[in-house]
């Protein structure tokens, strides 16, 4: 069967600004959706690979995995999706499906490890996967979502990594009503987080280095806004959270949040800095603290999270953007200037 070709943008090296590049994809298989991509988020996540910060990068890498768009064709064994549905793709378009972590829907914990949307080991064409920053995808039902028809398709698409990568934490460690919940850097993340621990009814405050953000913060639905850089302000709330969600890019004190919680109390780092992030032994022996992580979030629970969108009308804020503006849209990832995600409006590769 002739494979398709599709527009992108690729990074040819760790150095090199996104570029226009054509790729293949895979002709539909009977179990898989070619999706016409619409809209594309841009998360902090296509940087580190793309610029190689963890030294595996294979190139050409074309990022992208916040991607919303509609059917196009469906293999003959497809059940869930039909022509001109709105479907959306996260992180991962494969995993082994017969590990314990996949059987109990954490495909993104497959012991096997998944296969991620791009960068990942292409079982089917060889080679490594390519994401979203092009103008099609041929995706294993298996691993495609449903938008429901309440979403705005750009604001949803943020919803398939930065959604689910906050909303399956806070599941998790079961944040709720009575709860004091820290959400740190308001970011793509961030600003998710701090929706999603307000809807499920938590009091929420925003530890920010951020001061034009503060507005925002309490917009989006904190309680109340730190500085983190104000040592009295932090000192202020130590030993007073059950939870805190760190979504923050880059180097930081983890120790200077560890010291928010209260005994038994959780930080679960979501953020994904490039270098090792040293915690004080101290500072989880007393008073008995838990120190986490956590990846993404399994393909039950992500259709989960956008239906709980879908119910509660929450979507990510978002500045749309050509493709031609992606790497100033990066540059401004880095210097902490998003409010608060990027979305490609897609038609501008297409024209
Ligand atoms: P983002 O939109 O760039 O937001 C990151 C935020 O971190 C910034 O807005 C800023 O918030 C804060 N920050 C940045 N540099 C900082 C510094 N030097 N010191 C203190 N705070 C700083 O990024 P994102 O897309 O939300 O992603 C956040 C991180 O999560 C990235 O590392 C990404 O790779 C990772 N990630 C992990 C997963 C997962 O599965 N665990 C999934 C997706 C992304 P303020 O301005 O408010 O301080
Ligand atoms: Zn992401
Ligand atoms: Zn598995």
């Amino acid at each position: 069967m002739a494979n398709i070709k599709a527009r992108s943008y690729a990074a040819q090296s760790p150095t090199a600004a996104l570029a226009p590049f054509e790729i293949v994809r895979r002709e539909p298989g009977p179990n898989d959706v070619e999706i016409d991509i619409l809209f594309r988020g841009v998360c902090h996540s296509d940087l580190h690979p793309a610029r190689d910060q963890r030294h595996n990068t294979v190139y050409p890498c074309v990022p992208g995995h916040e991607i919303v768009g509609k059917v196009s064709r469906v293999g003959k064994d497809v059940t869930k999706f039909k022509t001109g549905d709105m479907a959306g793709v996260g992180c991962m378009v494969d995993s082994c499906q017969k590990c314990e972590n996949c059987n109990a829907g954490n495909e993104q914990y497959c012991t096997s490890y998944p296969t991620f949307t791009y960068n990942g080991e292409d079982e089917i064409l060889g080679g490594r996967t390519y994401g979203g920053y092009s103008t099609s995808v041929v995706v294993d039902e298996g691993f495609v979502l449903r938008i429901p028809a309440g979403l705005d398709p750009a604001a949803a698409a943020p919803l398939l990594c930065a959604g689910i990568t906050t909303y399956s934490p806070l599941h998790h460690w079961k944040v709720g009503p009575g709860q004091k919940v820290g959400v740190v850097g308001l970011g793509g993340l961030g600003h998710m987080g701090v929706k999603f621990a307000r809807a499920l009814g938590a009091h929420v405050v925003l530890f920010t280095t951020s001061p034009g953000k503060v507005e925002d913060g309490k917009r989006l639905g904190a309680h109340e806004v730190v500085i983190s850089t104000n040592a009295d302000a932090m000192k202020a709330q130590a030993g007073s959270f059950h939870f805190v969600l760190d979504a923050v890019s880059a180097q930081h004190d983890i120790d200077a949040y560890l010291k928010l919680l209260k005994l038994d109390g959780t930080l679960t780092l979501v953020g994904a800095p490039e270098h090792p992030l040293p915690v004080s032994a101290f500072n989880l022996l007393l008073p008995r603290r838990n120190f986490a992580g956590s990846a993404i979030g399994g393909i039950r629970e992500t259709q989960e999270m956008l239906d709980f969108c879908a119910s509660k009308g929450i979507s990510s804020d978002v500045e749309l953007i050509p493709i031609q503006r992606i790497n100033e849209a990066w540059e401004r990832l880095l210097k902490q200037d998003v409010r608060y995600r990027f979305v490609i409006d897609m038609a501008s590769l297409k024209a």
